[in-house]
């Protein structure tokens, strides 16, 4: 529904919901009735302790996976309505990932890394290492393209990753605990980053389980339990 005047919501769940193992003595309530609507350009934050379900949202979010109930519509597109085939093009054109441990292919240059997901099939070589080296450049890393990831430093290898989740001009940003494995002045180099993303009009969605992290954002949110909240704005 797209109320006149209002801009539609790039994420927009309406009383999400996720049960594991459902009706087995194992069965976990992960995501419990979860309303969340974030608008182009926005970065945020979601909090919670281990176990409060952050990552469970985080694969709805980025079709990764599923929910039990309730709707998820991704930059207008009711995430129901796709197959598994749908849902993956979809990621792909929608959503860049990072994650706390960078995921990046050792045996491969920085490069060759960032144009991974452009698919060898899809988009011809000159114009995947034109794209990827822009890319690159984007994280101030163009003089690292050939380097490989063990001959680059925490920092730089999460910016590696960060080029690579940005390669097909994604409108959202999925970083569950992007700083996690940095020291903190790193992290907040990270952060300046995802800053920068955020002003030139990407939707950032920032995984952290600390308070100074999630302080970079433009709103926090805490789950509890697989409720989600949104927290106060303070004066
Ligand atoms: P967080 O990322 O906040 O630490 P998760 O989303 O990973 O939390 O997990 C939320 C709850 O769901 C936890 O109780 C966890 O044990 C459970 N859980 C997560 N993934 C699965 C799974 N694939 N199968 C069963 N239970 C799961
Ligand atoms: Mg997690």
């Amino acid at each position: 529904m797209n109320v006149p005047g209002e801009a539609v919501a790039v994420i927009e769940t309406r009383k999400l919901c996720k049960v594991y193992a459902p009706g087995s003595a194992a069965e976990v309530v992960a995501l419990r009735d979860v309303d969340l609507r974030i608008g182009r350009g926005e970065f945020v934050a979601i909090m919670g302790p281990s176990g409060s379900g952050k990552s469970t949202l985080m694969n709805m979010i980025g079709c990764l996976d599923t929910p039990s109930s309730g709707s998820y519509l991704c930059d207008g597109v009711d995430v129901a309505t796709l197959d598994a085939e749908q849902r993956a093009e979809l990621r792909l054109q929608k959503i860049g990932f990072v994650f706390q441990g960078f995921n990046l292919l050792p045996r491969m240059s920085a490069l060759e890394n960032v144009a991974m997901p452009l698919g060898y099939a899809n988009v011809p070589h000159p114009e995947r290492m034109q794209r990827a080296r822009a890319a690159l450049e984007a994280v101030n890393l163009g003089e690292r393209a050939a380097h490989r990831p063990s001959e680059m430093s925490g920092g730089q290898q999460q910016r590696v990753a960060i080029a690579r989740a940005l390669i097909n001009n994604p409108a959202i940003l999925l970083a569950d605990e992007p700083t996690g494995a940095l020291d903190s002045r790193t992290g907040m180099e990270i952060l300046a980053l995802f800053e920068r993303l955020r002003d030139a009009g990407l939707t950032v969605i920032l995984i952290t389980h600390e308070a100074d992290v999630a302080a970079h954002a433009d709103r926090r949110f805490e789950m509890r339990d697989g409720a989600l909240n949104e927290q106060a704005v303070h004066a």
